[in-house]
């Protein structure tokens, strides 16, 4: 008794980790647009400390004073923020302050070529610097993280677009699983964007399913990047990443390549990177894999070409490699079907879905882990899952057996610096743990 009573338990709390994942999988892919990753100017050797910020939301903003540009400003200036109001326009705030109309119009023409004030959010903020003779001289609107756009009012209207001085620090955090990958990390206060960016870079090499078992330690290095005077933030990259797993430790290091790619490399500078992902869905669970069965259809013995991941319907799915559609469309006892072409030798293909994303047609590209469609039950199938196959040379394959080519290894100078670099990041990921 009790010990149904736990698993019922643990079966619970996967599935909740599961929703919260699914929740913030698709906040992410809202907000990814809006995040410019910014340049960074200070590097991570540099680090600030960082273990009692890791709470702080990641939206939030210090209420600016009137003071806090004293330092900046001449002293007589001052300073009112506006955020702005739902339905604002920003001639409405421009009412605010004493402008006559041809001077209002001339400063939203000035703007608008610029950016087009009618994409002004919600709970934006501008700043209007007004001198002592309560001139407006100057107006700054908050365009995202760390680009401000300035209209300077003192004489002719100037506008200019400013990115601000970014710096960053390194949060390093560890933890063991006791229920999965990303639930731990949500409880140890890991941000869900970098869990879920941990989580893709994991999924090369493991099967989250089978290889992830209670007592996994976890190992992580990210960067928050801040922008000077503002407590808000951005997370970055990835520095650091290692999971122990029965007999295997796989650990990763973030590198900026002779190329220009930030990529993630072991200690022997492999990438990381496969050609094609074995689990091309986040948190599945898998329900019937590669081989001998009896169809829980038709009931005869047959062979299962695929590996079914069972998920809820309009769960995500991804593609499994940079490719083209070769195929979208309802195919038999597929249902909905995607197929795509990889290279020569590999195919990837994706059954029973509910709906295929907007704009996914035959000869579209994709890239990996792109959104392709979303789970569903159509064709023959009984009940929500994904049957997910790789094609090697028009074979279908085991996709949990098979060997994938992998990407780049690190050869000469481009290795030693690589070597230079990853001792840093280890040294920087041990100091930050153990201080
Ligand atoms: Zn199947």
């Amino acid at each position: 008794m009790s010990l149904s009573f736990k698993n019922i338990t643990i079966l619970f709390s996967i599935f909740c980790g599961f929703l919260l994942f699914l929740i913030n999988v698709i906040e992410l892919n809202s907000n990814y647009k809006n995040i410019k990753t910014p340049y960074i100017t200070k590097s991570s050797q540099n680090n600030l400390i960082t273990k009692n910020i890791s709470n702080k939301p990641q939206t939030e903003t210090d209420d600016l004073t009137e003071n806090s540009f004293k330092n900046l400003k001449k002293p007589e200036s001052k300073e009112k923020i506006i955020l702005v109001k739902k339905g604002q326009t920003f001639l409405s705030i421009l009412d605010n302050f004493n402008f006559d109309n041809k001077k209002k119009f001339a400063i939203i023409n000035a703007i608008n070529p610029i950016y087009d004030l009618r994409e002004l959010k919600v709970n934006q903020k501008i700043i209007f610097l007004i001198d002592k003779n309560e001139n407006v001289e100057k107006i700054i609107i908050e365009l995202n993280f760390n680009t401000n756009l300035e209209a300077d009012l003192r004489s002719d209207i100037k506008i200019v677009k400013k990115e601000l001085e970014t710096f960053s620090e390194i949060n390093s955090q560890e933890y063991v699983i006791s229920n999965s990958l990303y639930a731990d990390g949500i409880n140890n206060n890991i941000p869900n964007q970098i869990l879920i960016k941990l989580i893709q870079l994991f999924s090369f090499d493991l099967d989250f399913q089978r290889d992830i078992q209670k007592d996994t330690k976890v190992s992580i290095s990210y960067e928050k990047i801040f922008v000077k005077n503002k407590s808000d933030y951005a997370l970055g990259d990835i520095e650091y990443a290692k999971i122990i797993i029965k007999n295997n430790t796989l650990e990763y290091f973030k590198f900026l390549t002779d190329d220009g790619f930030i990529d993630y490399f072991n200690r022997q500078g492999k990438n990381v990177k496969k050609s094609i992902l074995k689990t091309p869905i986040d948190g599945a669970r898998i329900s019937s894999s590669f081989g001998m069965r009896k169809h829980p259809i038709s009931g005869f013995n047959k062979m299962h070409k695929g590996v079914d991941f069972a998920a809820p319907i309009g769960t995500p799915v991804y593609a499994g490699g940079n490719g083209v559609i070769e195929m979208v469309g309802v195919n038999g006892g597929y249902g909905k079907y995607i197929r795509i072409r990889h290279n020569n030798e590999y195919k990837t293909a994706y059954a029973h879905l509910s709906a295929y994303r907007k704009g996914i047609s035959k000869g579209v590209r994709v890239n990996q882990g792109e959104v392709i469609g979303y789970v569903g039950s159509t064709g023959r199938s009984t009940g929500p899952h994904l049957h997910y196959e790789i094609i090697y040379q028009n074979k279908k394959v085991n996709p949990l057996k098979l060997k994938l080519p992998s990407g780049k290894i690190l050869t000469g100078d481009e290795l030693a610096r690589f070597e230079k670099n990853y001792k840093m990041i280890l040294a920087n990921h041990l100091n930050n743990l153990f201080e």
